[in-house]
C-alpha cells in the first residue's frame, strides 16, 4: 500500500495534472486480485468490471489470472478487447434483453446468472446448454450500499427456477450477492446456508455456487481482511456442503481496484454559511456527479488529507462544485480539515478507486467526467 502510494503521489508531483483526477496502481489492483485468488484457491475470480471499467485496470486483472463479471453487451465488448476469452466472462445482471443474451452468446459467454422465469427463457433460447445460476434474494445484514428488493428471488421461488434451469437443458447454480462494501462475513454465512437449503429442495445437483462480491475496503473504520472473510466462508462452506461441492465463484470489485485508487481535488471555496454554525463550508472541485457517487446518503466515508497545509482543525460540511442542492459530500459525517484552509489548495482522497470514474456523470453543469491516470506496469498499456 505504501508503495502504492509513493507512485501515486510522485506521478502526481511530476505531472501535476489538471484537477479533479483519479490516479489508480495498476501494480496493487494485479497484486490485489492475486491475493483473493490466494485466499480463495478452489474459487474462480470474476472481477465487476462496474467498480472500473478502464483498460489498464482490465489488463491488471487479467494477468493475475482473474476474469469478469459483466452487466451489459458494452462491458462485455471492451473485455474481449482486451483480450479476455469469452470462457473469462460471466453474465452477472438478471436484468438484461433477449438481443444481450444473443449477444454474449454469439460471442461465446457460457454463463450467466438469472432471477426470472422470463429471463431464464431467454437464456434456454438464446444461450442453450449455458451455466445458469439463479439468485437469491439475501437475507441477512444490510451492507454499506444495500441492493433492497430489487435483485434476487425468496427460497421456493429459486427451488422453481432451478429445476426449469435442469429441465431446459441449462447447468444449474445458485448466485448470491451480500451488497457492496459488507463488514459482516456472516451475511456469506447466511447465503451460503441458504443456498445448500434451496439446492436440496430442489433436489438439483448444482455446477456453481457464486457468492458475489461486497468485500469492503478501509477508509475510516477497520474491517475483516481477505484471509478472514475466507476463512468464515471456507467454514460455512464445509458445514453446509460436507460432500462434493459446486464449484465456487466471486465477483469481487472494490477489494480489487478501491485501495488502489486516489482522488486529488483542489478546493474552490472556503465560507460559512449561519452565524450559529461554527463549520465552515469547503466546497471542492469534485462532488457526487463528477466522482464522490458513494456519497449519496454519506454511505461511504472517505478519509481527507490536506496536500501541503497543516496546523489546528476545525469541523467542516464539504460539498461539491456543481448546482445541485444534493451535491453535499458530508453534513453528518464529521469532517475536520485545517482552520487555515483556503481556496486554491489541494486535497487527497485515498481509497478511491472503486465506483468513483464510473459513476461520473458526463456533463452536467458543463463538468467533465473524472479523468483518470494509470501508473505502475500496465499503465502504458492503454
Ligand atoms: C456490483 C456487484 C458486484 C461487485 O461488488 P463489490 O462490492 O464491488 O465487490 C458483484 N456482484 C454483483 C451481482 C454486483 O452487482
Amino acid at each position: 500500500m505504501t508503495a502504492s502510494l509513493n507512485r501515486i503521489r510522485a506521478f502526481l508531483a511530476d505531472r501535476e495534472p489538471p484537477t479533479p483526477c483519479l490516479v489508480v496502481d495498476t501494480d496493487l489492483v494485479a497484486e490485489r486480485a492475486a491475493a483473493v485468488s490466494a485466499a480463495f484457491p478452489d474459487a474462480v475470480i470474476r472481477y465487476a468490471v462496474k467498480a472500473n471499467p478502464v483498460p489498464e485496470v482490465l489488463d491488471a486483472v487479467l494477468s493475475a489470472g482473474a476474469g469478469f463479471d459483466v452487466a451489459s453487451t458494452g462491458e462485455i465488448a471492451l473485455c474481449l478487447s482486451r483480450g479476455a476469452k469469452a470462457a473469462e466472462l460471466a453474465y452477472g445482471n438478471t436484468i438484461k434483453k433477449p438481443a444481450d443474451i444473443a449477444f454474449a452468446s454469439a460471442r461465446g459467454v457460457r454463463e450467466f446468472t438469472t432471477d426470472s422465469a422470463g429471463d431464464l427463457a431467454n437464456i434456454a433460447e438464446y444461450a442453450p446448454g449455458s451455466l445458469v445460476s439463479v439468485r437469491l434474494l439475501p437475507d441477512g445484514p444490510d451492507s454499506v450500499t444495500p441492493f433492497g428488493h430489487k435483485f434476487g428471488c425468496e427460497p421456493p421461488v429459486a427451488a422453481d427456477l432451478l429445476r426449469q434451469a435442469a429441465d431446459s437443458g441449462l447447468r444449474p447454480g445458485i448466485a448470491f450477492h451480500v451488497g457492496s462494501q459488507q463488514p459482516d462475513p456472516a451475511a456469506w454465512e447466511i447465503g451460503i446456508a441458504t443456498a445448500a437449503k434451496v439446492a436440496a429442495d430442489a433436489g438439483v445437483a448444482l455446477a456453481r455456487l457464486n457468492i458475489g462480491g461486497g468485500f469492503a475496503t478501509e477508509h475510516r473504520e477497520p474491517v475483516p481482511s481477505l484471509t478472514g472473510y475466507a476463512a468464515v466462508i471456507h467454514a460455512a462452506l464445509d458445514r453446509n456442503w460436507p460432500g462434493p461441492r459446486p464449484e465456487l465463484l466471486l465477483e469481487p470489485g472494490r477489494v480489487i481496484v478501491g485501495d488502489a485508487g486516489l482522488i486529488r481535488t483542489e478546493v474552490v471555496l472556503v465560507t460559512t454559511r449561519a452565524a450559529a454554525d461554527e463549520r465552515r463550508w469547503v466546497y471542492l472541485d469534485v462532488g457526487r456527479y463528477n466522482g464522490m457517487a458513494e456519497c449519496e446518503n454519506e454511505a461511504v466515508a472517505y478519509r481527507l488529507e490536506p496536500v501541503g497545509v497543516k496546523g489546528p482543525e476545525g469541523p467542516v460540511v464539504l460539498a461539491g462544485p456543481t448546482c445541485d442542492g444534493d451535491d453535499v459530500l458530508y453534513q453528518r459525517t464529521p469532517c475536520a480539515l485545517p482552520v487555515s484552509l483556503k481556496a486554491g489548495d489541494l486535497l487527497d482522497i485515498p481509497g478511491t478507486g472503486a465506483y468513483t470514474a464510473s459513476y461520473s456523470s458526463i456533463a452536467f453543469n458543463g463538468i467533465e467526467p473524472l479523468r483518470t491516470y494509470c501508473v505502475g506496469r500496465f499503465a502504458d498499456a492503454g
